[in-house]
């Protein structure tokens, strides 16, 4: 197998290995029977054109045909790409290429039954979706019209799961979910327990939205009011504390529910007067007004680290340069794509928020010689993350100046501020890039690698066998690859408890377990400082981790001023995407 995969020979993209399944199975032109109908440079071309012809909409805009080279060189460098329902539907029939939206669930059957409609159109698109189902009266509320009583947000969930399940996204992804209740709806206890059975609901990720009374009432201990979504009277009290480990030992015995500080979010909502944020997207990452669609994109940082003299270092001017392309590219986007229903276009071009974001951290890591799990690690992350946020408002005000701030601007925290006159309400977001790191042969998002050596299920159960391209290549370097020790790695994903393996390379090529869940909390800050939007992040537990542990994990993150915290702990779901190679 090729050493180096898509590297270009001569213009051309030479794609092997995972990139290419990726592509063929999910990415590629197809004709009715199956057959690809568009090569790798096909698509990336099919993209860049599409997007740049939003060039030609402004006076002083661009010349197309020159940004589209910009935008087609950038991807097939695996720079930066843009999230996956752009590649997938830019310049195709659905046109519609943004990864997250959050719809409104009004307390009535109509608003229920519109938001289970909305929600189809948009996975049929590639889109996940994000619901607050905290307006929706308590269970066993009275139901005026007819005189019987409400079944309550949970079971409402259940129809938005069949739905989910029957649409399957036009056969390219499984659309994703994210419920939220407020943790002062009188249902709470129940929604905290509505993923124990973990086949129920398996098309949500499920977040509690915590409040900073909520929090302040745990630590001392007293009790907090339910409150009535209908007429925000009190419907009776629970104790703060007792709920909060309720919700901990859920998250302890299978990962669900997350949690999402509500206030947090709040404080950097750019546009308070248009409303509150009760929702995200299904990852966590992205915090939206219902109504609202964001589009993402990725910088990959493992391509920006040069080596001068032996020494590894970040290319500062080279990750400004992808910067300032990557927010015109998602500028771009937002008037190309095609949203699925008018209240939705009218807020995403009032707003007009981007999720500009990073991958390949842990590989940067890797390549400077610094283990995830120290000080020096968090700082960079904080250099990176701040230059990115720092160019990435810079290029937007920039556009702003030919094309105009967002139209909201005059409703915004913005308002009159010279120095924040951005194109754009939010310029940056951290998503998982799931697939988009596949794409780009290099680690996800910002975490750490899972494991050196690993199987990865992707897609229907299709499994391959991956060795970590960095270690393979460093094991070489220094001597000690062989086949069978790579082998033995993937029993484990692991190498910290291997002693004939080199010290300083155990120390910095450490992987999410050997990453104690303190720092995976700590770098999820660090990025979150230099965020306008949210970072998705999973803090790691290894399969013995105690609800105690977890409880001082949300209460770190909380106190990091974090959005939210997910913790999965080693084991505790059946269908785990990632998982090391079982010992045979
Ligand atoms: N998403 C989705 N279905 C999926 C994967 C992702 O709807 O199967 C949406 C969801 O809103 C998620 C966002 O896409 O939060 C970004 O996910 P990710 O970065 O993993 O997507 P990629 O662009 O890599 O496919």
């Amino acid at each position: 197998e090729a050493e180096e995969t898509n590297m270009k020979e001569n213009g051309k993209l030479n794609i092997s290995g995972n990139t290419r399944t990726v592509l063929e199975r999910r990415y590629l032109r197809k004709a009715l029977d199956g057959t690809l109908q568009e090569t790798p440079e096909g698509l990336f071309r099919r993209v860049a054109t599409h997007i740049a012809e939003a060039e030609g909409f402004y006076e002083d805009g661009l010349d197309p045909s020159a940004v589209a080279d910009a935008f087609y060189g950038v991807m097939t460098d695996f720079r930066f790409l843009p999230n996956s329902p752009t590649l997938m539907n830019a310049g195709n029939e659905l046109g519609q290429l943004a990864a997250c939206f959050v719809l409104p669930v009004d307390d009535s059957l109509d608003g229920i039954f519109d938001a289970v409609k909305n929600a189809a159109l948009i996975h049929k698109s590639g889109g996940g979706t994000g619901f607050s189902f905290s307006r929706l009266r308590a269970k066993d509320c009275r139901v005026g019209s007819t005189g019987g009583v409400a079944s309550g947000p949970v079971s409402f969930m259940k129809i938005f799961n069949t739905a989910t399940e029957q649409v399957k996204q036009g056969g390219t992804r499984r659309g994703a979910n994210m419920a939220i209740l407020r943790v002062d709806h009188p249902d709470v206890l129940e929604f905290i327990q509505c993923k124990s059975d973990n086949e129920a609901l398996n098309n949500f990720n499920i977040s509690v939205g915590v409040t900073d009374a909520f929090m302040q009432a745990v630590r001392e201990g007293g009790d907090y009011d339910l409150i009535d979504p209908r007429n925000g009277e009190t419907r009776g009290s629970l104790n703060a504390r007792e709920v909060y480990e309720t919700l901990i030992h859920q998250a302890w015995f299978n990962g669900d529910p997350g949690i999402i500080f509500l206030d947090r979010i709040n404080r950097d909502n750019p546009t308070p007067a248009l409303g509150e944020i009760e929702s995200t997207n299904p990852c966590g990452e992205q915090p939206l007004l219902p109504m609202e669609a964001c589009n993402l994109g990725s910088i990959n940082l493992s391509k920006c680290v040069v080596t001068d003299g032996g020494k590894a270092r970040i290319d500062f001017d080279s990750l400004k340069e992808i910067v300032w392309l990557a927010v015109r590219f998602l500028d771009d986007t937002i008037e190309m794509s095609r949203y699925p229903l008018d209240e939705i276009d009218q807020m995403v071009k009032g707003n007009r928020k981007i999720g500009l974001g990073v991958m390949g951290f842990a590989d940067l890591l890797y390549m400077m010689g610094v283990p995830y799990n120290s000080d020096e690690a968090v700082g960079l992350a904080e250099k990176v993350m701040g230059f990115v946020q720092t160019e990435a408002h810079e290029a937007s005000r920039h556009l702003a100046v030919s094309r105009g701030p967002f139209p909201n601007i005059g409703k915004s925290v913005f308002k009159g501020d010279e120095n924040r006159a951005y194109r754009n309400a939010t310029c940056t977001t951290i998503a998982p890039t799931g697939t988009l790191s596949i794409l780009a042969g290099c680690s996800s998002g910002i975490e750490p690698v899972f494991a050196l050596s690993y199987v990865r299920r992707v897609m229907d159960g299709d499994e391959l066998l991956e060795v970590n391209p960095l270690f393979e290549t460093m094991a070489k370097e220094r001597g000690f690859y062989s086949k069978a020790l790579m082998a033995r790695i993937a029993e484990t994903g692991t190498i910290a408890h291997m002693e004939e393996i080199p010290e300083d390379v155990r120390r910095v090529f450490v992987t999410a377990h050997d990453v104690s869940p303190e720092w995976h909390v700590r770098m999820q800050a660090a990025f979150q400082n230099h965020t306008d939007n949210a970072v998705s992040k999973t803090v790691n537990l290894p399969r013995e981790a105690t609800a105690d542990d977890v409880q001082s994990i949300y209460d770190m993150a909380f106190d990091l001023c974090c959005k939210g915290v997910t913790i999965y702990r080693d084991g505790s779901k059946q269908n785990q995407v990632l998982s090391v190679a079982e010992k045979k």
